[in-house]
């Protein structure tokens, strides 16, 4: 499991971002039937799949918010402030669709979160080394490679979130921790997730 230095100083809550080497979720667990969209779910009580959407947000104890990738970005993110939690799955498609806008945004509307109280990680994905798109990809392009966590950390910078950590970690370039979609197109999924202690 990869961790978040910025989140693991918060004694409220667990985090992790998986690897392939990760033991199964236990407990209260949800989940989303991932989509590539921009669609927020601010959950109370709920657990198990909750439909479609590519984020969670939750203020619940003992919840665990779960996402699924291999080579997408998972970015985890905490108010310490309102202890609120949110959990997102960003592809490109998610990325250039603003997910991480609408997450924070809906942490305002629903929890009364100030974006600059948010400490957010963006977790291990494919990096701008492998990632290499065509002309329907609309990020910017380097070497005809793209660079999701750029793009990603643009995007909260933006959205006036206070603190950014990123791993750093490209799942294509080490395949001893990491799944990637792209160097093998029959594999497994990581499982990232961030909760609030009971
Ligand atoms: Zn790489």
């Amino acid at each position: 499991m990869v961790t978040a230095p910025p989140l693991a100083a918060f004694a409220w809550l667990r985090h992790g971002f998986g690897t392939r080497n990760s033991e199964p979720l236990t407990g209260r667990v949800a989940t989303l039937r991932q989509t590539h969209s921009d669609l927020v779910w601010s959950v109370r009580q709920s657990v198990g799949c909750l439909g479609d959407g590519d984020a969670m947000i939750t203020d619940e104890p003992g919840l665990l918010l779960a996402i699924r990738t291999a080579d997408c970005v998972p970015i985890l993110l905490a108010d310490p402030v309102r202890k609120v939690v949110a959990a997102v799955h960003a592809g490109w498609r998610g990325t250039v669709a603003g997910i991480l806008t609408q997450t924070v945004g809906q942490m305002s509307t629903d929890y009364g979160t100030n974006p600059l109280d948010v400490v957010a990680a963006i977790g291990p994905a494919i990096g701008p080394c492998c990632f290499e798109v065509g002309a329907d990809v609309p990020l910017p392009v380097v070497d005809r490679k793209a660079n999701l966590w750029v793009a990603n950390r643009k995007q909260l910078e933006q959205t006036g979130v206070g603190s950014i950590w990123v791993a750093e970690q490209c799942t294509m370039c080490e395949p001893e921790t990491f799944f990637s979609f792209r160097r093998a197109k029959d594999t497994g999924r990581m499982v990232s997730a961030i909760g609030i202690r009971d």
